[in-house]
């Protein structure tokens, strides 16, 4: 896989892109905001989507920044899987992070076998995804097709989906999605009401499609 590093630690960046490179990777270092932003700049005038790096490992303190400010609606290449790398391990830091459009985050220290098999992971579900296309939704009708096929959904699976593909691929905590769902009539304190929900989302539209973020969310693959 090609990956961009961006981390300023020198000692850390170094361990890390050794490893991942004695694992196979090709990796590019970047050590601020800057650098991180000109390869991927680069990496989008590359030859359209096949030049740039397929997955960032983003540390978040950064001598320029904050490293989620890599992210977001400027993000260049959006199909481009994000890890987040930081010592930050508040859950609203977490929340922060997945919010922005990372897909997965690890905390420092970190053991360097687990980076490597959580970047395999990462790049399982991103070759296993549904093609966007795929999914096609109708918010006037309130109908969905996946692969040109009608799905019928109730009016709770409906809502549950509308709400996860705001932003596909942003996590959605508990609170919003209980939010919107509350306003179609889902009454409070029916805790496992989620997730019977969602299971039968996936159950409808294929169990890749709902991404879960144990204890804190979903999102939308
Ligand atoms: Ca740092």
């Amino acid at each position: 896989m090609r990956l961009l590093l961006v981390e300023d630690d020198p000692v850390l960046g170094q361990a890390v892109a050794a490893h991942l490179e004695s694992a196979g990777h090709s990796v590019q270092w970047a050590l601020d905001l800057a650098a991180a932003r000109q390869a991927l700049d680069a990496g989008v005038a590359l030859a359209g989507s096949n030049g740039g790096p397929e997955l960032v490992l983003l540390d978040l303190g950064l001598p320029d920044g904050d490293g989620l400010d890599l992210l977001g609606p400027d993000r260049p290449a959006p199909a481009r899987a994000v890890m987040v790398l930081t010592a930050r391990d508040q859950v609203r830091d977490r929340i922060r992070g997945l919010q922005a459009g990372a897909d997965d985050y690890l905390l420092k220290p970190f053991d360097l076998d687990e980076l490597l098999a959580r970047i395999e992971a990462v790049a399982r579900r991103s070759r296993r995804l549904p093609v966007p296309e795929a999914l096609h939704l109708d918010s006037v009708q309130r109908s969905v097709r996946l692969h040109g096929q009608a799905v019928s959904l109730t009016r709770m699976e409906w809502a549950l989906l509308e709400v996860l593909a705001g932003h596909r691929g942003r996590l959605y905590t508990r609170n919003e999605i209980e939010h919107r769902l509350a306003t179609e009539g889902l009454a409070d304190g029916q805790s496992n009401s989620l997730e019977v929900i969602v299971s039968r989302l996936r159950k409808k539209l294929g169990s890749d499609a709902i991404v879960t973020h144990r204890g804190l969310g979903y999102s939308l693959a």
